[in-house]
């Protein structure tokens, strides 16, 4: 493919697959479709930076990009991690083998690749994309927050078109924000608890994790006849209650209620914190059949509590491209770093 000049690259890593792409120094992305490869995090550190650099020469080769036309990296991984790319020294689901254990993943790909690398969390290189695709050349001058419902609440917060990654880089944890329970939860209900210690964050509820731990086996209380009180795990069980809500089941669409307006409440903290231009919202519920995405959004949207001035400017809108998102994300992050030099 021909570009003027140079381009930067964005590696997505995650804990099965990497995905690469490349952008051109106009902004324009060179990768129209997911690139794959396996990510090996399981087999630690020294094989999981190889598996990177393998990912890194198909997407040029796919490209047909040289790679001294490549200025800069960026790289994205799930957390925790710091803002300059350094593992939690406490491990994590994904980086559950001993040797990552405060791994300074960024420095190792910089040193083995030899270009300059810059890192996000997968969250904050998704709110990136998110971000940019919808304000394009305005994007400098626009704040939005991104929130991604799956295994947790990820996401990240943009403000003036940086990531706010704050003094050791855990800025933007939207899923262990507390929000008010009081009109969520249903008389008797249980406080909902989160893997992180806290009752009653974002991600006790707006998660796969909060459904299995919390909404389901409270809602089958309520519903005892229901055909998921006889499916197998929990986590099976939880992981069907989207396909019961695209159908209009009952418990499955009270249990969306209480996700929608878990959201609903994390955007109104948002609203008074930040005051975004943009609420994005992105994971598998969005990522569903398009009556059920648009009733979900609605229930949002009316869960926010945005004074009036804010609602008149404010937008709604899913996160492009979800599969995509943390790739293109960290290239445009990369893009940026060249940028300020
Ligand atoms: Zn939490």
């Amino acid at each position: 493919m021909q570009t003027d000049g140079w381009v930067v690259a964005g590696l997505d890593n995650g804990g099965n697959k990497n995905n690469a792409t490349v952008l051109d120094a106009s902004g324009r992305f060179l990768v129209d479709e997911l690139l794959e490869s396996p990510s090996r995090v399981t087999e630690g550190p020294d094989v999981a930076i190889e598996a990177l650099a393998l990912s890194f020469e198909d997407v040029l080769r796919r490209t047909g990009i040289t790679r001294d036309c490549v200025r800069a990296l960026g790289l994205d991984t799930p957390g925790p991690a710091s803002a300059a790319g350094v593992i939690s020294s406490q491990g994590s689901t994904n980086f559950a083998h001993p040797g990552w254990r405060g791994y300074d993943f960024r420095g190792a790909l910089e040193a083995r690749l030899g270009l300059p690398v810059v890192y996000n969390n997968d969250g904050n290189a998704a709110a990136l994309y998110a971000h940019h695709q919808l304000f394009g050349p305005a994007a400098p001058r626009r704040g939005s927050i991104s929130a991604i419902v799956g295994t947790g609440l990820g996401g990240g917060v943009i403000d003036k078109g940086q990531v706010i990654k704050g003094a050791a880089g855990f800025a933007g944890e939207l899923g262990h924000v507390h929000i008010p329970m009081r009109g969520l939860l249903q008389p008797g209900q249980p406080l909902p608890h989160c893997n992180c210690g806290f009752d009653g964050d974002a991600e006790s509820v707006a998660s796969l994790t909060g459904i299995e731990n919390n909404l389901l086996p409270y809602w089958l209380t309520r519903y005892p006849d229901h055909e998921l009180a006889r499916t197998g795990s929990a986590a099976e069980a939880a992981k069907l209650v989207r396909s019961y809500g695209e159908r209009g089941d009952p418990m499955a669409l009270a249990i969306f209620v209480q996700q929608a307006r878990a959201v609903g409440r994390l955007f109104t903290i948002a609203a008074n914190f930040t005051d975004p231009d943009a609420y994005f919202l992105g994971g598998g519920v969005v990522e569903a059949a398009p009556r059920f995405r648009e009733w979900f959004l609605a229930k949002v949207r009316e869960s926010t509590a945005l004074k009036e001035e804010q609602a008149n400017v404010a937008r709604f809108e899913v996160v492009p491209h979800l599969d995509m998102a943390g790739a293109r994300g960290a290239a445009i992050a990369a893009l940026e770093r060249v940028h300020a030099r």
